[in-house]
Formats: structure tokens, C-alpha cells, sequence
């Protein structure tokens, strides 16, 4: 085994092996960009070292660099994690060339598996079934047209250099063709520098179904079982789950075996991933094999015991892998949930920002979480927006999607947007529970995922948080100031003769709403209440016999018939808070009451109901936590509007970049904010946006060009009738 190995990679994945190296004895080798320097991998491993600043190409994607680091540190292996150098047949050769073990197979594996068509001949030849289709080398437009009437429409065209879903596009009809290859061919080529596509028959309504399968230098090969990844969007994996619902032992050790010959048939070594589509009627294709450890690993590990980063080392160092077929077997279910910075109601568009509060549920032999960030740290335009993965496990289904929505209500985030709420929403959707899915899932049943506007409890927290917080804070001045008794310390708005109203408002991220909280009027014997001395705070308050033991009221809470009010802990007079307040809507209206302790806990009663929710609050950005469920509001403040119109400027690129989707159409009336285009930069997409309501005059760019820094995008005219 290695004594000392480096890893090439961040995030979580960095993490994740350092862990396993750490439990092995192996010291750990770092490395780290610019903007890496404070990162979770680089405290946890031995040694760490830069190797150049934030953009990957110019460090993590450095194979020089990292082949000298490890050099320079000793390092006799290096691990790639997955993404960046992880299915770079040039880097392993590098790594071999200096005498260092690539932890992954050989470079002649990966390269055989590189491209999709060459791999799709090599895996025909060897008897592994493929999507029927056409994988040829030439690429004349009238040539593949022809192919794809041949196999029948609907068909699906791909990049064969393609991965992560891009460059591909779902045909019709052969009048859509030209329009999507050439979409498909400008989206390859700025991805990948490769323009070549293969086109394959579009399989209606498939699952997607993989086989973790390992092979060692010594001829064993055995295959860890199936993973089931058909909950995707925009083709992307969003939850995967271990064994697949449904899939019978029988063509379970069909597919394994088929997975092995496919590893056999490049002489593959260590870990991968083949992956398979699933037709309707449970024939299953060949699509493509990735040559690496796979994000979505952790299931495997919790339904077979075993540790793929142990066995990867082992494989490497030259050792037999570690179990036979026979010893391998499948124990409960396990689900995990790739939990990113992204916003699911706005096409799923990066959220960058700082992990201002950040809280996951505590590991446990259920429940694993693999994170590579703390508090404090950024998610930023250079990576991926992956925040955590976090893995369920259970004795059966049921128990496992149980525990895992319990982790995701455990999950706190508040900085940047999150998918949490939308997983959740997917893992309580009464057809996931009964698994019945396909690929399609996420967007056929959009309606039920993307929740709604935010209800008036969510808003009415969010205003009595806003003027408890300052009652608060003057309460902690008064008590510090010279004569913490002056009437001007009076922070409470009780003033008996005046009623005052604030309005606040919020966003929401879909609309604004705007609220009015109303100290609630007085009654009599509040009045008198507040002039005679009040009993000790939390003690019973006499006539509220029926309720002796209520824990600790809050402030201005109804205590029952009696209408009394306990005093406020802050207020230097002993005067009870005017807390109780009067929420409304256009159309709703609550009572409200709270108190707001030290470690932003809100607890509230709205009209009856006692609630607890967590408030973290950012500049003018307020996240709610409260049942489970994450809740963004964004505080408007009248200056936010005083601009209005004028903010055009929107509309020209902001990077150079590359526009990958325009969902935007001429003559279109679009609102304020509603996305335009998607323009990706640096592995980032980023939305551009109406800054303002208007029509859409003209639009200068497809998917797929690429656009420099400050060229116009589109022409959105302020006002004008809709052209139809
Ligand atoms: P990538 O390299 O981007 O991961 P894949 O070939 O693995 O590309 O395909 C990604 C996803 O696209 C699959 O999981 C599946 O949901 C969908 N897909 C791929 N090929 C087809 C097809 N022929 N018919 C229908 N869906 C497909
Ligand atoms: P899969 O999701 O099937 O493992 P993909 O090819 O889509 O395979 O990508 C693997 C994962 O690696 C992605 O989910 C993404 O989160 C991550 N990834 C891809 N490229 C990068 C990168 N440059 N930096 C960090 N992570 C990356
Ligand atoms: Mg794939």
C-alpha cells in the first residue's frame, strides 16, 4: 500500500478520500487554488500546497503542476476524485510517465471509453447491447439526416465527446433536425472542441440504471450492483438511488454481467461506472461508461459495506480486490440527494454567495453527509455549486425516503439558494414513494414541485422577526447607555393614544408581498397591568390559575381569559412589550406574538398556533428555516425601486461566455425579472434577466454562440404592443 498520496481535486471529493486515506494510515497531499486557501480539504490533509489561482484551467486542470507537486511532496499516487482530470488519458500517461500510480485505470481504458461512438462500436463488437443508431465518422448534415430517418423520430443527437448532459438534443421530426444538430454541434464544440455527434434512437419514457463494476491487475472483476439515476433534470442526475425499485435478481446479474464484459472488452482496471438506458419494456442499451469513481458512489457503499475509495488504493497499489461476486450482497436501500447552490424556480440557475449559516444533521449510521464546506466559505463562479451530498439509509425503501426528508428538514443553508425544498418536494411526491418514474419525472411534474408563493405565516414570522430584532437591539443599547431608564429608550412603540403601522415588504423570488404589522390594541387591563409592579418573569401570573406550568409565555402571548402580559426580560422599566401585534395582507389577517432569542430562534404564536422557526438574517436577505422547509425572503426597501427604467444595461453579456439556452421570443411581453437567456461562463450558467417589464424587439444570439464581454444580447423595448 501507499505511504503518502496526493489528491488532485476539491470539495467534497477531496474530502471524501483524504477520510479514507486518513483511516488507512496513508498521508494526504493537498492542493489548492486561490481561491482555495481556507478550504475544507486543505485542513484536513497532511501537507497542501497552491497551485495557481481561482480559474481551474489554470490549477486543478494543470496536469504539469500537479505531477510536479506530487513529485516535490513524494507522493506515490495521485487521486483525480471525479470531474476536472479524472477521465484525462493524458494526464495518467503524465502520472505514469514520472513514475507516479494513477489512481484509475489505464489510459488506454479511458481513451477507449472517450468517445461515445468509438466506445459504442467497441462495446456492439463485444456483444453489449446499444441504443440502435447511427456512430459513423462522417458527419454530413444531409448524411445524418438521412440516418435519423433511417432508425425513426423521435431521435436523440449527442456529442461523441460529450458528458454532464451537454451537447445533446431530443429531435422530433425531421424538420426539427437541422436546427437541433447545429445546436448540438455548437454546444460540442465549445464544450468539448469536438463537433462530432452520433445519433441514437430517442427511447420514450426510459429509466436510467448503472452498474458500479471493479476489476483488479490480477483478472477478477465483479460488479457492486445497480444504481438507479432517473431522477434528472436537463439530463443531470439530481437523486440516485441503490437497489433500482422494481429491477428483479434475474436482470439484475444480467446487467452485472453485462457490465463486466463491457469492462473486460478494454482491459479495464479499477473503478467504473456503466451505464445503461432502460426502455418502457425493460430492455436495457449500452450508453456510455464512465472511467472513474462516480459522484453518486455512497449508495453502493451503504447498501454492500463497502468502501470503493479502500478498494480503489487497493487496485492501485497492485493488491486482488478485496471480495469475490459471491461475497458481495445488497443490504436495505439507500438514497442520497446532491444538495447545490442553484435555484430550481429559476431553470436551475447557479446561486453564488457565501454560506453565511450552515447546519447538517449529524452523521449516523442512517445518515451520512458528505460535505466539503463550512461556514463562511463561498460557493463561487469557478465550480461546480455543489454544497454536500447527503446519503439515507434504511432497512427497506420506505424507511430510507423517510430519513432522508428528516435530513433534508435538518439541513440549514443561508447565503445562496438552494435545491433542498425541491428535493424534498420530490421525495414526499406520492409517485416517487411508489416509484414510478422515469427520466422525465422532474418535468412532467413540475406543477408539484416548484412550490408556490410563500404563505402569510412565512410572511408574517418575517415581519414580526424584523421588528422584534430592533426592539431588541435598542433594548441591548438602552441597557448599556448612561441612564438606561430615559424614556427615549423606549423601543416598545407603546404609545396608548397612537396606533403605528409598518409596512414592510418582500420578495419572494417569484413576486413581492407586501405586509402590515399593527401594534394590537391595548385592552383595559393591559393598561392597568403595566402600571402596577409585575410579578417575576415566568412566574404565574395569578389569575391565569387554569395554566400554572405553561412553559415560559412569551411576550404579550394570551395566557387565557385573563388577557394579561408578561413582562419584557430587556425593558429596563419592567413595562410588559408591545408585542403583540396585528399581521394582514391584501386579504388575510393574524394575530401575532414572539420573542426572538440570542441564537436567532423565533418562537411565535400566530393566532393560536405556537411555532419555532430559525432566522438568519444577511444585509436586506432574510432565510427562513420553519418545519422542514427553507424560506428566502428578500427585504425591499424603497430606495430597490427608486431606479427603475433606467437599468437596461442589463441586457449586454457580463463575461465572455457561451449562450446555452434563449428562451426569450421576439415580440414576447415579458415581466421584470423573468429570465431571458442563459449565458454559461467559466462552467457557470447565469441568467440574464428583464430588468424591467417590456417586449422583446430582437434577439441576437442562438444557443451555442459565444458572445465577449458587453455585446448586446437583445433589444427589449420598454413599452410597445406585443408582436404577434
Ligand atoms: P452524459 O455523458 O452527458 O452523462 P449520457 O449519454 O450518459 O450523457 O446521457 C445522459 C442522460 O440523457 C441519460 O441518463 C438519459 O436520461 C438521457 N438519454 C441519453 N440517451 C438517451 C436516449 N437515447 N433516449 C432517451 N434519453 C436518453
Ligand atoms: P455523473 O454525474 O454521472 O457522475 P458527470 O460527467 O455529469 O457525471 O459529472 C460528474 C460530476 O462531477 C458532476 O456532477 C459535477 O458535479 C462534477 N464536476 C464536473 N466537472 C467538474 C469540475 N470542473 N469541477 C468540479 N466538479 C465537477
Ligand atoms: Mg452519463
Amino acid at each position: 500500500m501507499f505511504n503518502k498520496i496526493l489528491v488532485a481535486n476539491r470539495g467534497e471529493i477531496a474530502c471524501r478520500v483524504i477520510r479514507t486515506a486518513k483511516r488507512l494510515g496513508i498521508k494526504t497531499v493537498a492542493v489548492y487554488s486561490a481561491a482555495d486557501a481556507g478550504a475544507q480539504h486543505v485542513s484536513m490533509a497532511d501537507e497542501a500546497f497552491a497551485i495557481g489561482p481561482a480559474p481551474a484551467r489554470d490549477s486543478y486542470l494543470d496536469a504539469e503542476k500537479l505531477v510536479a507537486v506530487a513529485k516535490r511532496a513524494n507522493a506515490e499516487a495521485i487521486h483525480p476524485g471525479y470531474g476536472f482530470l479524472s477521465e484525462n488519458a493524458g494526464f495518467a500517461r503524465a502520472c505514469a510517465d514520472d513514475g507516479i500510480v494513477f489512481i484509475g485505470p489505464p489510459a488506454g481504458a479511458i481513451e477507449a471509453m472517450g468517445s461515445k461512438s468509438a466506445a459504442k462500436s467497441l462495446m456492439q463488437k463485444a456483444g453489449v447491447p446499444v441504443v440502435p443508431g447511427y456512430h459513423g465518422a462522417d458527419q454530413a448534415a444531409r448524411l445524418l439526416l438521412k440516418e435519423a430517418e433511417k432508425i425513426g423520430f423521435p431521435v436523440m443527437i449527442k456529442a461523441t465527446a460529450g458528458g454532464g448532459g451537454k451537447g445533446m438534443r431530443a429531435v422530433e421530426s425531421a424538420k426539427a433536425f437541422n436546427d437541433a444538430l447545429q445546436a448540438a454541434k455548437r454546444e460540442a464544440l465549445s464544450s468539448f472542441n469536438d463537433d462530432n455527434v452520433l445519433i441514437e434512437k430517442y427511447i420514450g419514457k426510459p429509466r436510467h440504471m448503472e452498474i458500479q463494476i471493479f476489476c483488479d491487475n490480477h483478472g477478477n472483476a465483479v460488479h457492486l450492483f445497480e444504481r438507479d439515476c432517473s431522477i434528472q433534470r436537463r439530463h443531470q442526475k439530481v437523486l440516485e438511488e441503490a437497489p433500482a425499485p422494481g429491477l428483479d435478481n434475474e436482470k439484475r446479474a444480467t446487467m452485472g454481467k453485462t457490465a463486466i464484459a463491457a469492462a473486460r472488452a478494454i482491459d479495464y482496471a479499477g473503478a467504473g461506472t456503466v451505464e445503461f438506458i432502460v426502455a418502457e419494456d425493460g430492455a436495457f442499451y449500452f450508453m456510455e461508461m464512465n472511467t472513474r469513481l462516480q459522484v453518486e458512489h455512497p449508495v453502493t457503499e451503504l447498501i454492500t459495506g463497502q468502501d470503493l475509495v479502500e478498494w480503489q488504493l487497493l487496485v492501485a497499489a497492485g493488491e486482488s480486490l478485496p471480495a469475490t461476486q459471491e461475497q458481495l450482497s445488497i443490504n436495505g436501500h439507500a438514497l442520497e440527494a446532491r444538495i447545490y447552490a442553484e435555484d430550481p424556480g429559476n431553470h436551475f440557475l447557479p446561486s453564488i454567495g457565501r454560506l453565511n449559516h450552515l447546519r447538517f444533521p449529524n452523521d449516523s449510521t442512517h445518515i451520512r453527509v458528505d460535505a466539503g464546506v463550512r461556514q463562511g466559505d463561498s460557493i463561487t463562479i469557478h465550480y461546480d455549486p455543489m454544497i454536500a451530498k447527503l446519503i439515507a439509509w434504511g432497512s427497506d425503501r420506505t424507511n430510507c425516503l423517510r430519513r432522508m426528508r428528516e435530513a433534508l428538514g435538518q439541513t440549514q443553508v443561508a447565503g445562496v439558494i438552494t435545491n433542498i425544498n425541491f428535493l424534498a418536494s420530490i421525495i414526499s411526491h406520492e409517485a416517487f414513494q411508489s416509484a414510478d418514474f422515469d427520466t422525465g419525472f422532474i418535468e412532467r411534474r413540475q406543477a408539484d414541485l416548484f412550490p408556490g408563493a410563500v404563505n402569510i405565516d412565512i410572511l408574517g414570522l418575517a415581519a414580526l422577526h424584523q421588528v422584534l430584532e430592533r426592539e431588541k437591539s435598542a433594548a441591548d443599547y438602552a441597557a448599556t447607555s448612561p441612564d438606561p431608564t430615559s424614556p427615549w429608550h423606549l423601543t416598545d412603540n407603546w404609545q396608548p393614544n397612537l396606533v403605528t403601522e409598518e409596512r414592510f415588504r418582500f420578495h419572494d423570488g417569484t413576486r413581492e408581498h407586501e405586509i402590515k404589522i399593527t401594534p394590537a390594541p391595548p385592552s383595559r387591563k393591559e393598561l392597568s397591568n403595566a402600571t402596577t409592579p409585575s410579578p417575576p418573569e415566568g412566574e404565574s401570573l395569578g389569575i391565569n390559575e387554569g395554566h400554572p406550568t405553561t412553559p415560559s409565555p412569551l411576550e404579550g402571548e394570551n395566557l387565557g381569559k385573563g388577557e394579561f402580559m408578561t413582562p419584557c426580560h430587556d425593558n429596563p422599566l419592567s413595562l410588559p412589550c408591545r408585542s403583540k401585534y396585528l399581521i394582514q395582507t391584501d386579504d388575510q389577517l393574524i394575530r401575532a406574538a414572539g420573542r426572538l432569542d440570542q441564537d436567532n430562534q423565533l418562537t411565535a404564536t400566530l393566532d393560536n398556533e405556537r411555532l419555532h422557526v430559525t432566522i438568519i438574517k444577511n444585509d436586506q436577505q432574510l432565510t427562513l428555516f420553519h418545519a422542514g422547509s427553507t424560506h428566502r425572503l428578500d427585504i425591499i426597501s424603497d430606495s430597490d425601486h427608486a431606479d427603475d427604467g433606467q437599468a437596461t444595461g442589463n441586457l449586454m453579456s457580463p463575461m465572455p461566455g457561451r449562450i446555452i439556452e434563449v428562451m426569450a421570443t421576439q415580440g414576447q411581453q415579458v415581466k421584470q425579472g423573468d429570465a431571458l437567456l442563459i449565458l454559461e461562463a467559466m462552467k457557470m450558467e447565469h441568467a440574464i434577466t428583464a430588468p424591467h417589464d417590456g417586449v422583446v424587439q430582437s434577439l441576437h444570439y442562438s444557443a451555442g454562440d459565444l458572445v465577449d464581454e458587453g455585446v448586446e444580447l437583445l433589444l427589449l423595448a420598454d413599452h410597445g404592443t406585443p408582436l404577434h
